[in-house]
């Protein structure tokens, strides 16, 4: 049994719905479809759930929406129009716009992207609807309540032989809707093929497979064959966006294997996400994620180390300020802590204060704007000199390295650069390990 999850770009016009539909139909097996809203047609194109965000954040603000939703309501009705579809849609989408205005969060707003795709989509197949309003749950306090969802999930949809069910979104304890974060339609695939126990977990969108690098930094990166599960997510977490990074979570506890595959391109293989890869991939590694946004907060004390609990009270000065570091990489004197720029932003006088007053160091510097960078390879470990040659990649393409970590995983090198050269340096190496 497979659950087949699309992408946006994927179901973006009549044309990719038909492919979406072929691709269905032609394997019995495939007997759950998770549908995103519609995607990007072109490169000037808009996304529907941006579209949808927009004219809640717009009704917030006491603006007149109507334009931008005329614009969502064309490209619905003309997939309906197009494939000859019975189904509603301008009454839904009518009441969809009377509610916008009324709802307290862009939630409900940007939920019914993947509703009314999952409505055509059903009417195009012929098979059942199920909407994940009435199994993926939310707690109170807005996270994700696992098991509550596996046991509705797996009871509602096991009713159904053959039937769509809407990605991103579920319901809160109160009734109100409520989506993942953005991307989040993987998240609700890989729901679904743990609710169901599918054999496989299909992902597919617009490229044929997890790429070894980025492919709008590199051109024209190798394809990864095989990749396992802590690969992906050191990848995802990185910033290879192609999957959502708590996607593995439901699909890893029972072991099911996930496919990326192009809707685009059907008949490539794509990627296999494996609990334990066959083999070690021929280039050392496995593949380079990266992103911008970050900063690292350098403390420096004379005899830091031997100071009893200086790193707690670093990380107390952090917890007390709500954010969560990224990476904590030490030294004698120094300890580093890397951060989301933007929580730093939000809290910057108050934590560089807290930090002073429980720690008195000698100095604190801020280096802004940084990126991150993964080199990742479940092979990395084994084998000698993998770090001098990344970091000779680097000095090699004047790339000027601010911090290390070597994850205590053993499966990834991480190095922070300044943002101005995240891109020079993804090829860089990019170029000494996979294209050499
Ligand atoms: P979908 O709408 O199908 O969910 P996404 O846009 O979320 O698709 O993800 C696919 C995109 O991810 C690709 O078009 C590509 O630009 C981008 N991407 C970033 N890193 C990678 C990578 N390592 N491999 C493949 N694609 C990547
Ligand atoms: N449509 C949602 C988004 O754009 C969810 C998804 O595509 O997975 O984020
Ligand atoms: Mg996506």
């Amino acid at each position: 049994m497979i659950v087949a999850k699309f992408g946006g770009s994927s179901l973006s016009d009549s044309d990719q719905f038909l492919k979406v539909r072929r691709i269905l139909l032609s394997d019995p097996a495939r007997r759950y479809a998770v549908p995103s809203a519609p995607g990007r047609r072109h490169d000037c194109d808009h996304k529907v759930t941006d579209l949808l965000y927009r004219c809640h954040d717009m009704a917030a603000h006491g603006r007149d929406c109507a334009q931008v939703f005329a614009e969502i309501r064309t490209r619905y009705m003309n997939i309906a129009a197009e494939l000859k579809l019975d189904v509603d849609i301008g009454g839904k989408l009518d009441e969809i716009e009377r509610r916008i205005p009324l709802e307290p969060t862009p939630d409900y707003a940007a939920s019914r992207g993947e509703c009314l795709n999952g409505l055509l989509l059903a009417a195009l197949l012929g098979w059942d609807y199920v909407d994940p309003a009435d199994c993926v749950w939310f707690r109170d306090d807005g996270t994700f309540d696992s098991e509550r969802t596996q046991i509705d999930c797996a009871r509602l949809l096991l009713r159904h032989n053959y039937a769509v069910i809407p990605g991103f979104y579920g319901r809160m304890p109160d009734g109100s809707v409520r989506t993942f974060s953005r991307g989040g339609s993987d998240v609700t695939g890989a729901i679904v093929a743990r609710a169901v126990d599918a054999d496989l977990y299909e992902n597919w969108t617009d490229v044929s497979g997890f790429l070894t690098a980025d492919p709008r930094v590199v051109k024209n990166p190798r394809r990864i064959e095989q990749i396992t599960y802590r690969e992906l997510r050191e990848l995802s977490y990185m910033g290879a966006t192609v999957l959502h990074e708590d996607a593995i979570f439901p699909v890893r506890k029972a072991g099911i294997p996930i496919n990326i595959r192009n809707t685009n391109e059907p008949d490539h293989p794509g990627t296999l996400i494996l609990p334990h890869a066959q083999g070690e991939p021929l280039a050392g590694i496995t593949g380079i994620a990266g992103r911008k946004g970050f900063a690292i907060i350098v403390i420096e004390k004379a005899m830091m180390n031997a100071e009893l609990g200086f790193g707690r009270r670093v990380l107390q000065a952090v917890e007390e300020c709500g954010i969560s570091f990224e990476h904590l990489p030490t030294g004698i004197d120094t300890m580093c802590v890397v951060l989301h720029k933007e929580a730093l932003d939000k809290a910057r006088g108050r934590l560089i204060t807290r930090i002073y007053e429980l720690t008195e160091p000698d100095s604190i510097e801020i280096h802004e704007d940084m990126a991150l960078i993964a080199t990742v390879g479940r092979g990395m470990v084994r084998q000698r000199g993998m770090a001098s040659r990344l970091f000779a990649a680097l000095s090699d393409a004047q790339v000027n390295v601010r911090m290390i970590d070597q994850g205590s995983s053993e499966l990834n090198i991480i190095v922070g650069v300044s943002s101005e050269d995240f891109e020079d340096a993804v090829r860089a190496i990019y170029a000494a390990f996979i294209d050499e």
